[in-house]
């Protein structure tokens, strides 16, 4: 009767380390999925980091070349009037528009020059 007791105790131990290599198993199944996906992670972020970056630099280069344009754009505009008055034609605000009657005038020169600076 004892060495029955015995027995039944082996194998319940033996169901118990069954079932605990299951549990084991799963565990280490959890574990190299979570591996798996910390790999993903790490990828994905390396990937938007680097994505970032060339957003943030190009966004650098549209606003150089935005303020580049704009400083164009004035420089234009003194040539325009530049070539309007050896035209003959004031650009002062005095005058502007009217013939300058191929008389230099002092506010016209003083207007061109001021914007050439
Ligand atoms: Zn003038």
């Amino acid at each position: 009767m004892k060495d029955r007791n015995i027995l039944d105790t082996v194998i319940e131990f033996e169901k118990q380390l069954e079932a605990m290599q299951q549990q084991f198993g799963a565990f280490k199944q959890f574990v190299a999925i979570m591996m798996e996906e910390q790999q993903a992670l790490q990828t994905e972020n390396l990937h938007l980091r680097t994505r970032l970056e060339e957003v943030l630099s190009k966004q650098t280069v549209q606003k150089e070349s935005t303020e580049k344009t704009s400083h164009t754009d004035i420089s234009e505009g003194y040539d325009n009037l530049a070539r309007l008055y050896y035209e003959g034609y004031h650009v002062c605000h005095v005058h502007f528009g009217s013939s300058r009657k191929d008389e230099d005038c002092l506010f016209c020169l003083a207007f061109l020059n001021k914007q050439n600076v």
